[in-house]
């Protein structure tokens, strides 16, 4: 089978949609498949018009982050307790990077490339089977995304200007239409990449409205990661141990990384009202003397914001907090991931989860057991 949905699929369901929206009586729902249609259509355009990014300026990006600052308070100190809890694992994670660094040079990690392959058709039926086996209610909606795709999957390589290897899912409410794009890279991470964008189609059929709704909501990466995280702690296919526990400490080291930068805003924005809002050399000095920010580590941290890291940030510290149930209590953990997918879109989902998740409790804890296990298999094999 093709996997290589395009512009025709997508353009196919937008008409579908304008159809229904037609043909609806009631005045609400027309509303909202308004607003479906609105948002699909920008959708459209970032995803198959090609056009220049404006360029913004630092003192753009530095109001943008003052808002979002402002808006998103409560999940900045989610950042910082997770950056907190971690910090004191940041001398292992400087000593295994180094590491890594005088094994590898290049960064090609080809010392733990087996140079097996696997088929794209072969790598979707361990995805089918993950799903099975992972709860028997999420595979109904798995299958249902599977079953159609032929028309809403596509395989393609990685843009050279994406350094995530993330893939993306597009979905159309109304019409109830997902298009998940995986990227290929070595056969654990296609794989792995294929569970995380299901994961989000899987949460897109349970809670459609989700994705519409106006919430103040950072948690949108939990469906994804939280799979993710399971398929790499169960490894039910064998995959190479070293580049299983690879891929979870690169997971750590990327959230730790952005973590980090979203901790410097608020010192950022505090020497920039020490400066009346100027960008003046009195304010870079004082970001040098105080928080010895050079000017490469400003650009990094006025280039994370917390609408985009920090989302992943936020949402890997719940889905870490989840495994950790899960290793003593896979049920009650499931129950709690679907408790969170059904969550009405409409009601505050902040509240839910600081009801039921522990959220940061545990991530010292956690990511003492993601560094022991690499740092050991590293060992193992005389690194
Ligand atoms: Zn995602």
């Amino acid at each position: 089978m093709e996997y290589n949905w395009g512009r025709k699929e997508f353009l196919h369901q937008l008409e579908n949609l304008e159809l229904l929206i037609s043909r609806e009586k009631d005045i609400r729902r027309k509303l909202y498949l308004e607003k479906v249609l609105d948002t699909s259509n920008k959708l459209y355009y970032e995803t198959f018009v090609d056009f220049p990014k404006p360029k913004v300026t630092a003192k753009q990006r530095l109001t943008n982050i003052l808002d979002s600052h402002f808006s998103y308070g409560r999940y900045y100190s989610i950042v910082q307790s997770f950056f907190n809890n971690i910090s004191e694992h940041i001398d292992t994670i400087d000593e295994i990077s180094n590491k890594l660094e005088r094994i590898d040079p290049d960064g090609n990690f080809d010392f733990m490339n087996t140079g097996a392959t696997i088929t794209f058709e072969n790598t979707l039926n361990l995805v089918k089977e993950f799903y099975k086996r992972f709860d028997s209610e999420l595979y109904c909606y798995f299958l249902e995304v599977y079953g159609d795709r032929e028309y809403s999957l596509r395989y393609s390589k990685l843009p050279k200007e994406e350094t995530k290897t993330d893939g993306t899912t597009l979905f159309i409410d109304g019409v109830s239409k997902n298009f998940i794009t995986v990227y290929e890279t070595n056969p654990l991470s296609t794989y792995i990449c294929t569970i995380h964008e299901y994961g989000h189609a899987i949460a897109n059929l349970i809670n459609p409205e989700v994705s519409y709704a106006d919430r103040e909501d950072l948690f949108m990466e939990v469906a994804a990661i939280f799979p993710e995280l399971i398929a790499l702690y169960e490894n039910n296919f064998d995959f190479e141990t070293i580049q299983v526990l690879y891929q979870m400490y690169t997971n750590l080291v990327t959230y730790v990384n952005s973590a980090e930068y979203l901790c410097l805003h608020n010192p950022i924005l505090n020497a920039w009202a020490d400066n009346k809002h100027i960008m003046s050399n009195s304010f870079f000095k004082q970001l040098e003397e105080f928080y010895d920010m050079d000017e490469e580590c400003f650009e990094e941290a006025l280039s994370t914001t917390i609408e985009d890291e920090g989302v992943y940030v936020i949402s890997y510290a719940v889905a870490m907090e989840l495994l950790h149930i899960y290793r003593t209590n896979k049920k009650k953990a499931i129950e709690l991931f679907k408790r969170f997918l059904k969550y009405p879109a409409k009601e505050d989902i902040l509240a839910f989860i600081i009801e039921n998740i522990p959220i940061n409790k545990h991530i010292g804890e956690e990511a003492n057991i993601v560094l022991n296990n690499f740092n050991r298999e590293l060992k193992k094999r005389r690194y």
